[in-house]
C-alpha cells in the first residue's frame, strides 16, 4: 500500500506454525463475492460520490466566528425560546425529535463528506456516525414522552443549555446533546469544536428544518423556532470564557478533556456542568481468549479513527501464558498483532482503500511523546511514522504503533494518548491485569476477552469502567443498548449515560424530587 515502516521494527516475522492458510486464495475469494454483490457496488458508488464531494465543502462555508455582542444576543434570544419551548409539552418535543431523526437521515450525504473533510474520518467512520445521530433522535424522543408518563411527579425545563462537543465526533456527540436537552424541555446553544464547525453547522440544519416543519402543528411559534437551537461559533478563550460564564446559561454539557471541565468549573463556581471526559481504556486478553477475535477488536479499538475516540484501547493486558513472548501463544498473539496493524492501509479520508485516516490535528504534547518517546522496559513491535502527504493531511498523517513491555505506573500506563499508539502490558493473573486496568484514574470503556464464564463474572464484578465489554471491541456504543458514559475522573455531574434512560432526566428539574422513582 505503500506505506515504509522501515527496518526499525523488531516484530517476530517468523513463520505461522500452528495457523497456516492460503490467505491469497481467501483474499480473491472474498473478493470475488464482494464484487459481485450490487448492494456493494451501489454503496461504493454512493462513497465514491461523497468523498468526491468533498472539495465542495471548505472551511469558510461554515459561519463566521461569533463577536462578544454576538454570543449575548444568542443567548438572549435562546433564553426567549427557552420559554416557549417549556410549554410544548413533551409528546410534542418528542414529535420534532422525531422529525429531526428523518431530517439527519436525509442529510446523511453532506454529514459523512463534511465529517471527511473537517474531521479527516473515513466514510466507514463518519457513515455509522450519522446513524447513531438519527439513533439519539428516535431514543430521545421515547424519553421525552416518558418524561410525562412519570406518575405523581412534574418535571420542569429549565432555561438554556449550552452543548459543546469534541470534535472526534462532531456530528453523533452534538446532535446526542443537542436533542437530549429539547428533549426535557430546554434551549439549546451548541458551540462546535474549533477544527469541527461545519459539521455541526449542518447538523444543526436538520434539527432546524424539523422545528420548522413541526412548529405549526404543536403550537410553537414559527418566529421563535428555529431559537430552540442556536449554532454558534466561538474561538476558545476570553469569547468561549464569556459563553461559558454567561449568567443566561443554566447548564453546560460538555464533552471533552478533564482539563476542560475543570476549567469550566473553575470559572463559574456552582455552574452545572455534565461532563464525559477522558479515558486510559484498557482490553484484558486471558489465556482461555479467542485470540484470533481478541487481535481483531484490539486493533479496531485501538486505532479506529486513528484512536481518537474516549473510548479507544490505548492498552492490551496479557494475562499468564499470553504475556510472555516465549510461549506459543504469547508469541502468536503478538505476530498475529503486528500483521494486523502492519495491514492497517493510512491515507487520507477521501481514498476509499483508507482504513485509517489522518489526525484531526497535528500531533503535539502527550499524543507526540506517546507516538516518539520509548520509556525504560519498553520497545517498539510497530514503530509508528509520520508520512508526507497533501497538504490538507500533511503532518497529520501518522502510521499505528505498538509499544511493547509498558510497565506499571508509567507514563504510558496511566496518560491518555488519544491518537493511534497502542501499549502491551503483562499480569501474571487477572486479579494483576485487572489492577493495572482499575489503576489509572479514568473510567470509561474496558474489554475482557476471555471464553471462561468465570473469569467473565470475576472481571465484570471488579473492573472499575462505564462501559464494560466482554469479547467485543470496546468503541462504538450503541443508543440505547449500551448507554456510554464513565466512571472516576471520567464523568463530571450526576453522570447518567448518553443514550440511556436517565440521560434527559437530568437535564431538567422536578418539582418534587422524592416521587422520582
Ligand atoms: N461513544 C463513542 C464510542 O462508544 C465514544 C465517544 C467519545 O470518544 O467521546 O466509541
Amino acid at each position: 500500500l505503500g506505506v515504509d515502516y522501515g527496518p526499525d521494527d523488531v516484530a517476530p516475522r517468523r513463520r505461522p506454525r500452528d495457523d497456516v492458510h492460503d490467505a491469497a486464495a481467501a483474499r480473491d475469494a472474498f473478493r470475488n463475492a464482494v464484487d459481485t454483490d450490487p448492494a456493494v457496488a451501489e454503496h461504493r458508488a454512493w462513497a465514491q460520490q461523497v468523498v468526491s464531494a468533498r472539495s465542495g465543502f471548505v472551511p469558510a462555508i461554515a459561519s463566521p466566528l461569533a463577536t462578544t455582542a454576538e454570543v449575548d444576543d444568542v443567548v438572549a434570544r435562546a433564553a426567549r425560546a427557552a420559554a416557549a419551548w417549556a410549554r410544548i409539552t413533551p409528546r410534542d418535543r418528542g414529535r420534532v425529535l422525531r422529525a429531526a431523526a428523518t431530517h439527519l437521515a436525509a442529510a446523511r450525504t453532506d454529514l459523512v463528506a463534511t465529517m471527511v473533510h473537517e474531521a479527516g474520518k473515513t466514510v466507514a467512520e463518519a457513515d455509522p456516525e450519522v446513524s447513531e445521530a438519527v439513533d439519539f433522535a428516535a431514543y430521545y424522543a421515547a424519553q421525552a414522552e416518558l418524561l410525562a408518563a412519570v406518575p405523581g411527579a412534574d418535571f420542569r425545563p429549565d432555561g438554556v443549555t449550552l452543548v459543546t462537543p469534541p470534535w472526534n465526533f462532531p456530528v453523533a456527540i452534538p446532535v446526542g446533546g443537542v436533542l437530549a436537552a429539547l428533549a426535557a424541555g430546554s434551549a439549546v446553544v451548541a458551540k462546535p469544536a474549533p477544527p469541527t464547525p461545519r459539521c455541526l453547522e449542518v447538523a444543526t440544519e436538520a434539527v432546524h428544518a424539523a422545528l420548522d416543519e413541526v412548529a405549526p402543528e404543536i403550537g410553537l411559534d414559527p418566529a421563535v423556532a428555529r431559537d430552540v437551537v442556536q449554532f454558534v461559533r466561538v474561538p476558545d478563550g476570553d469569547l468561549g470564557r464569556h459563553l461559558v460564564t454567561h449568567p443566561g446559561v443554566a447548564r453546560v454539557v460538555l464533552t471533552g478533556s478533564i482539563e476542560t471541565a475543570e476549567m469550566f468549573a473553575s470559572w463559574r463556581p456552582g455552574l452545572a456542568v455534565l461532563a464525559e471526559t477522558s479515558g486510559k481504556n484498557a482490553i484484558v486478553v486471558t489465556p482461555s481468549a479467542d485470540l484470533d477475535l481478541a487481535v481483531a477488536d484490539v486493533v479496531r479499538s485501538a486505532f479506529g479513527h486513528a484512536g481518537q475516540k474516549c473510548s479507544a484501547a490505548s492498552l492490551v493486558i496479557l494475562v499468564g501464558s499470553v504475556g510472555d513472548p516465549a510461549t506459543v501463544t504469547g508469541e502468536r498473539f503478538r505476530r498475529q498483532l503486528v500483521d494486523s496493524v502492519r495491514s492497517l492501509a493510512v491515507g487520507p479520508g477521501t481514498s476509499l482503500s483508507t482504513v485509517m485516516g489522518p489526525l484531526t490535528e497535528p500531533a503535539q504534547g502527550k499524543l507526540l511523546r506517546a507516538l516518539t518517546t520509548l520509556e525504560p522496559g519498553e520497545s517498539w513491535l510497530v514503530r509508528p511514522r509520520r508520512l508526507g502527504g497533501a497538504p490538507l493531511e500533511s503532518g497529520r498523517l501518522w502510521t499505528p504503533g505498538v509499544r511493547d513491555g509498558v510497565r506499571p505506573g508509567s507514563f504510558f500506563h496511566l496518560t491518555e494518548a488519544f491518537g493511534p499508539v497502542l501499549g502491551i502490558m503483562s499480569a501474571p493473573t487477572l486479579d494483576d491485569a485487572i489492577a493495572l486496568q482499575n489503576a489509572v484514574a479514568f473510567g470509561l470503556t474496558g474489554g475482557l476477552h476471555s471464553l471462561d464464564a468465570e473469569e467473565i463474572a470475576w472481571w465484570l464484578d471488579r473492573v472499575e469502567v462505564g462501559n464494560a465489554y466482554v469479547n467485543r471491541h470496546i468503541t462504538g456504543a450503541i443508543v440505547q443498548r449500551q448507554p456510554f458514559g464513565g466512571w472516576k475522573a471520567s464523568v463530571v455531574g450526576p453522570g447518567a449515560k448518553a443514550g440511556g434512560p436517565n440521560y434527559v432526566a437530568q437535564l431538567g428539574a422536578w418539582a418534587d424530587a422524592a416521587d422520582v422513582p
